[in-house]
């Protein structure tokens, strides 16, 4: 069977969740025992968003392949564990660069290059690129930004133009909000119309509308805005806020999003969704036994989608341990050696996240101290792990200047350094050390103990990497290398082995927990936090 295509989009505001909506029809039709990708297109100039400040645009996800992406694409992996790639987060500069390229390459000698065909043809060539591979029934691509921006044009365009050549092979989601005026106490269907009408302008004609909404909508406004919209009135579908996404696939089995999808798709419905493994997810969520803090520590602690799946492997590792992981966020600008044990009071552990450069971290450093000097469980995430290797140094091997290159660079005991292979690199976009990497376990470390094997692949997103050279001295005071990568000899794991719980990873392991596979770490430090 050929790939079919669903597109998402989104009207009236941004942030509606149109990621959470993709992947939970992606989660229904999976559950449904089709093979599902998802995809997102984001209208942005930026080839990718690796060099993005996360107060743009939140976290920078990675996927196995080493691609920077979206976001959208860790839910896509925490919902559906189907690993993602390069080719399901695409950007408009990553569409022009290719284009620019061809034309540089004499691809259209003598021809005018436009927009229209030549942009919106790499556009539908990378929609349609995951399912001509074959390994998918159900391509789902979200498009990014709001019907209505000048960047979506090109992208709904082609839109347009892939509807019109696939026919009954795609379907339309329009994604809006229906506001509710307390003055009158009315939901408002009007903004929802203008939206879908903006679409029609364009010549895409949705098939299903997904109406987000404080409150419940009756079957009269949902005949309304079927009738102005063009739709049939059950492809109108409320989307309630609810107190997690992750119940979102449960309430859009209910509103029966995934088989209005197959029924114009004309697919058979097969078996009834199979959301056993979610639904006890759900179910433990709901119903801890008890509670934990967990301070996370970091510099962008005001936007908390900077770290959005650290917060969401946290959730995962609390329901498998029958608790609830209550994160603290903490700013690492506030927090001192002088007021670190008033910051850090009550709190049965913390982690130390990832970042770049100088600002925030003599916070971080006094919070390691105060965990590894308390029996405090400790779990530092790349910076977070290179920020445990200085103060080890510096307040346990009496290192003076201990530092990692990265900060200081001219620093006499560079106990972290940039990579061998890191030294000619100049252009800061994609060249980091990235994606899935081999790691080999140490018997008997806390890393082993969790993940219940000797080899694992984790993915990785840094420059600097501890200096093995300082390695013999850490391990005679107790802090030791217990995951190492058996082609480099690189340090990926350091752990303080008479501590309660002290680990440091230098890869991410938050970008691979998923709601059906919690990471074993997460889960190990939520239990050492509860002990
Ligand atoms: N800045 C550090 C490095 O490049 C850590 C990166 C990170 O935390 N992702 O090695």
């Amino acid at each position: 069977m050929s790939s079919i295509y669903v597109c998402v989009t989104g009207g009236v505001a941004s942030s509606l969740g149109k990621g959470i909506i993709a992947s939970s029809l992606a989660k229904l039709l999976q559950a449904r025992v089709y093979r599902v990708a998802n995809q997102k297109l984001d209208p942005y100039i930026n080839i990718d968003p690796g060099t993005l400040n996360p107060y743009e645009h939140g976290e920078c996800y990675v996927t196995d392949d080493g691609a920077e992406t979206d976001l959208d694409l860790g839910h896509y992996e925490r919902f559906t564990d189907c690993p993602t790639s390069q080719a399901n987060n695409i950007t408009t500069g990553r569409i022009y660069q290719n284009v620019i390229n061809k034309e540089r390459r004499g691809d259209f000698l003598g021809k005018t290059v436009q927009i229209v065909p030549h942009i919106t043809d790499e556009i539908k060539r990378n929609i349609k690129l995951l399912g001509a591979k074959g390994e998918y029934d159900v391509v789902i691509t979200e498009i990014g930004g709001t019907v209505g921006d000048i960047e979506s044009l090109p992208f709904l365009e082609a839109v347009r133009q892939l509807r019109w050549e696939l026919g009954e092979k795609s379907v339309l989601i329009h994604l809006t909000l229906v506001p509710f005026l307390s003055a009158s106490g009315e939901l408002k269907t009007k903004p929802t119309q203008h939206s879908v009408k903006s679409l029609l302008e364009i010549g895409v004609q949705p098939d299903i509308l997904v109406l987000r909404t404080e409150h419940k909508l009756n079957s009269d406004l949902k005949r309304k805005v079927a009738l102005f919209c063009n739709v049939q009135p059950e492809a109108v579908i409320e989307s309630i806020d609810v107190d997690t996404i992750y119940e979102v696939p449960v309430r859009m089995e209910e509103e029966k999003l995934d088989q209005i999808v197959l029924e114009k798709l004309e697919l058979p419905l097969n078996s009834e969704p199979d959301l056993e493994g979610w639904k006890k997810f759900l179910y433990k969520l709901n119903n801890y036994e008890q509670e934990v803090e967990i301070g996370l520590i970091g510099k962008y602690v005001e936007l908390h989608d900077a770290y959005k799946s650290i917060a969401e492997a946290f959730i995962h590792a609390g329901a498998v341990n029958d608790c609830k992981v209550n994160v603290c966020w903490i700013h690492s600008e506030d927090i001192n050696d002088e007021n670190i044990a008033e910051n850090l009071k009550g709190l049965d552990g913390i982690l130390v996240a990832p970042g770049f450069g100088n600002r925030g971290i003599g916070g971080k450093l006094s919070a390691i101290k105060y965990a590894r000097e308390n029996n405090l469980p400790f779990f530092g995430i790349c910076l977070g792990m290179q920020m445990a290797v200085i103060e080890f140094a510096r307040n346990v091997l009496h290192i003076e200047g201990a530092d990692s290159t990265e900060m200081s660079p001219k620093t006499k005991h560079p106990v972290i350094d940039l990579m061998e292979n890191q030294k000619g690199v100049t252009e800061k976009g994609g060249t980091m050390r990235l994606g899935s990497y081999k790691c080999v376990l140490l018997e008997g470390s806390k890393a082993y103990e969790a993940y219940g094997q000797k080899v694992v692949e984790e993915r990785h997103r840094h420059r600097y990497e501890f200096n093995n050279e300082y390695k013999e001295q850490f391990e005679k005071a107790d802090m030791i290398t217990t995951g190492i990568n058996p082609d480099t000899g690189l340090t990926e794991i350091i752990e303080i082995p008479s501590h309660k719980w002290f680990l440091g990873t230098q890869f991410h392991p938050e970008y691979k927990s998923t709601v059906i596979k919690p990471h074993p770490l997460f889960v190990a430090f939520a239990k050492a936090c509860l002990s």
